[in-house]
């Protein structure tokens, strides 16, 4: 079976022989007198693409052979064309080819050691041994992105064991046979089974999005190529959006959201400064009585009125019932009694389509009824 990804990763359509179709649990598993299918190895899934008419599933690589996996049996001995999304091959050379830059840099500038590579549909990580600072990573991105520039040649070889001792290159653990070497000059050379892009240009831009702390080290999240530029598009939207809205300059939105959110913790301040004087003339308002007394509250905060209601049990003698609300979406109210609050509740829930209750001394619940109609039930109580 011909490897045609290591003779030319660019190779997107190919025609083969069916070599065998075997039934598997999910399918039926193919092999190819070549294939430019690369699977899933070295943390990059597989390519996918069909075999005539039939979609690629997964390709999988066990023993030096590749197997394709699709729905529906193809006939052995068949020749058939092998078509590739390719541009989603190209999006993985250009991000595992950015990988490479980025790590012989991280190794040659920080001593960072590689410790896991993903590539994935929509996510693409890369980790390393020990920490760096957010400059360090800043700058590992600038020398990175120099290397694009310089449109360097990325080249593939397989050194004779001999060959190899005297090699200096990065390991990663051979999972398709001989030990293949990717250089990438005066940047980086490493053990790697992957097709790469030809030229560094042709990654575009190398762009990390995010840095945590991972296993000791940390974890970067890169894009390239294509998913930079179109990340970048998406955020510039926002960031049009951000400025539109507060009037700022597009360079300026981060200062302008942080005034605006010290504005709004000031105006919770003073929200807050307000609503206490709003408990405190209500409080006032409430007569030292031994009969019922209603009120019907300005206030809408929850705790508030519960401070109100616990003021409220210190002079009212009966029941006392503190409602917030409007007759279309009815009252939520709080009701108290110091001997006992559940029988009075009972009664009012009754007569004012009310929903709640308590024990002890308090109550808590909404009538679903107007103002009118509770004032007057509060009467009879
Ligand atoms: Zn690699």
């Amino acid at each position: 079976m011909i490897k045609l990804f290591y003779e030319d990763s660019y190779i997107s359509e190919f025609s083969a022989r069916v070599e065998r179709c075997t039934k598997a649990d999910d399918g039926y598993l193919v092999t190819l007198s070549q294939t430019a299918f690369f699977p899933t190895a070295g943390g990059q899934e597989c390519d996918s693409g069909t075999i005539d008419n039939e979609e690629v599933l997964s390709v999988i690589c066990e023993n030096d052979e590749i197997y394709h996996l699709v729905k529906n049996p193809i006939e052995e001995g068949k020749t058939v064309t092998g078509k590739l999304h390719f541009e989603e091959r190209f999006r993985k050379m250009q991000h595992h080819s950015a990988e490479h830059i980025v790590s012989g840099l991280a190794f040659s500038r920080f001593s960072l050691v590689n410790t896991g590579f993903h590539l994935g549909k929509d996510d693409v990580t890369i980790d390393y041994g020990a920490e760096i600072t957010e400059e360090q990573l800043c700058e590992l991105e600038n020398l990175a992105n120099e290397v694009v520039y310089k449109n360097l040649e990325i080249s593939a070889s397989y050194p004779k064991a001999d060959e190899l001792e005297n090699i200096n290159y990065r390991s990663k653990k051979e999972i398709l046979g001989r030990i293949r070497i990717v250089t990438i000059p005066g940047v980086d050379v490493c053990a790697c089974c992957a097709p790469h892009v030809k030229h560094t240009g042709e990654i575009g831009i190398i762009k990390f999005t995010d840095m945590m702390r991972h296993r000791g080290g940390v974890r970067i999240r890169m894009i390239c190529g294509k998913d930079a530029l179109l990340d970048y598009c998406q955020k510039q939207k926002s960031v049009a959006q951000i400025s539109r809205m507060l009037s700022a300059p597009q360079n300026e939105v981060f200062g302008a959201v942080l005034k605006l959110s010290e504005q709004i913790s000031d105006q919770k301040r003073k929200n807050a400064q307000l609503l206490n004087e709003l408990a405190l003339y209500e409080i006032k308002s409430i007569p030292k009585t031994e009969e019922n007394f209603i009120v019907f509250s300005a206030v809408c905060d929850r705790n508030v009125q519960r401070m109100i209601v616990n003021e409220a049990k210190k002079r009212v003698g009966g029941v006392f019932a503190l409602l917030s609300g409007d007759d279309e979406n009815g009252y939520s109210y709080i009701i108290t009694a110091n001997n006992g609050v559940s029988e009075s509740v009972n009664k009012l829930n009754a007569a004012l389509s009310g929903k709640g209750g308590g024990r002890g001394d308090t109550a808590e619940g909404h009538f679903y009824t107007a103002r009118k109609k509770i004032e007057e039930e509060f009467k009879i109580l």
